[in-house]
């Protein structure tokens, strides 16, 4: 039985990668930090019903000692570095945070590895953001990058360190660098998921409006169930390397929001507001992914579209909030 280490298995990658390997007779052991509120860590693994069938192991991204005695303690043929502070808009409020766990909390997981399991294989959660102030029309492994938040300059620091350790020290370590991947178990904070609970909210009568920033931001949105899938094939080849993950399809938040209102028969027009505390210092406008790579090499393709995608977060929210009414 093979055993996965995954950091960050408490967010929404970390509890879909845990079902998966579970799937496939993995032995999986979740790096967890200390918190105030464990009773409420862990409700996304518990949501995918999977939470009794993982191991946790106690550390922090900032603390080396922690992932070395993680690592040796467990010895991973495979590791997941799915742990970050992942959100861009934080990132300007909490920079040197962000640069210490997002990009010197890589460095610090590539280096457990290298010192306690350097035959383990390693994945790392590189971001499409890295593209920030696009280059070319669709972005490649080959397109140069041009990151536009602190966020997205520690995942580049974090993705050269992978390729580093590939080169420097000949580990199996591959990054993929997934476009945006939503699900049900997206984070509330993020567009989508602000967008599809505010849907579910306002046609319970839980509330009237939601304030949103910059509406015609584009994305690629994706399937986070999907985008796992790629992960795992990554570590499966006998060779480490980069690839982009992407649907190839771009939408704008204006799009998010009509199909998400629209799903439960209400107009976005008379319930968006906007709100310039919600605009970033610096936008990434559009992002557009070419998958190619991962397609030929891999095989893997994005399955889920934008509007099943949507329609399942937006009903998850219903059910939800209808649950906390009592009328589940
Ligand atoms: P989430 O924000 O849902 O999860 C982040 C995880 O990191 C949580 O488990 C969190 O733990 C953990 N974490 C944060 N700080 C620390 C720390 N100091 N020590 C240990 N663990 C820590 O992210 P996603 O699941 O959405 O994304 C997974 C990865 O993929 C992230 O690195 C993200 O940046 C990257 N990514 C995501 C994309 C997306 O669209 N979702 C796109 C491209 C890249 P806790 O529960 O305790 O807070
Ligand atoms: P990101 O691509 O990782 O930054 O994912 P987000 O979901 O946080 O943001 C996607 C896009 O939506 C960005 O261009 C944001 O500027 C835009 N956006 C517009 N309104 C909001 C909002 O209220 N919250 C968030 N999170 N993003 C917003």
């Amino acid at each position: 039985m093979p055993t996965a280490l995954i950091t960050g298995i408490t967010g929404q990658d970390g509890a879909y990668l845990s079902q998966l390997l579970l799937s496939k007779g993995y032995r999986v052991v979740g790096l967890l930090r200390r918190s105030a509120s464990s009773d409420v860590v862990g409700e996304r693994l518990r949501w995918l019903g999977v939470i009794e069938e993982v191991e946790f192991a106690d550390g922090n991204m900032a603390d080396l000692s922690s992932l070395i005695r993680v690592v040796q303690a467990c010895r991973p043929d495979e590791v997941y570095n799915l742990a970050a502070q992942s959100f861009v808009a934080a990132s300007w409020q909490q920079p040197l945070l962000t640069g210490s766990i997002t990009g010197l909390g890589a460095a610090n997981m590539l280096e457990a590895v290298r010192i306690a399991r350097p035959e383990a294989r390693f994945y790392q959660a590189s971001s499409s953001e890295m593209f920030g102030k696009r280059q070319q029309a669709l972005q490649n492994e080959r397109t140069p990058f041009y990151p536009r938040s602190p966020y997205a300059i520690a995942k580049l620091y974090a993705h050269w360190m992978t390729v580093n350790y590939r080169e420097s020290f000949g580990l199996h370590a591959s990054s993929g660098i997934l476009f945006n991947h939503e699900s049900p178990l997206r984070g509330i904070e993020f567009v989508t998921r602000r967008i599809t609970d505010a849907a579910a909210r306002i046609k319970l009568g839980l509330a009237r409006e939601i304030p949103l920033g910059n509406l015609e931001a584009q994305r690629d949105w994706g399937h986070a169930r999907d985008y796992v899938q790629a992960m795992w094939l990554m570590l499966q080849q006998t060779a480490p390397d980069d690839y982009v993950v992407a649907t190839g399809q771009t939408r704008s938040v204006r799009d998010v929001c009509r199909f998400a209102f629209g799903h439960v028969g209400l107009d976005y027009r008379e319930h968006v507001t906007t709100d310039p505390q919600l605009l970033r210092p610096a936008e990434v406008d559009t992002l557009t992914g070419d998958a190619a790579k991962a397609r030929d090499a891999l095989g893997w393709e994005s399955r889920i579209g934008f509007e099943e995608l949507l329609a399942e977060m937006v009903e998850a929210d219903l059910a939800r909030h209808r649950q906390a009414l009592g009328r589940g």
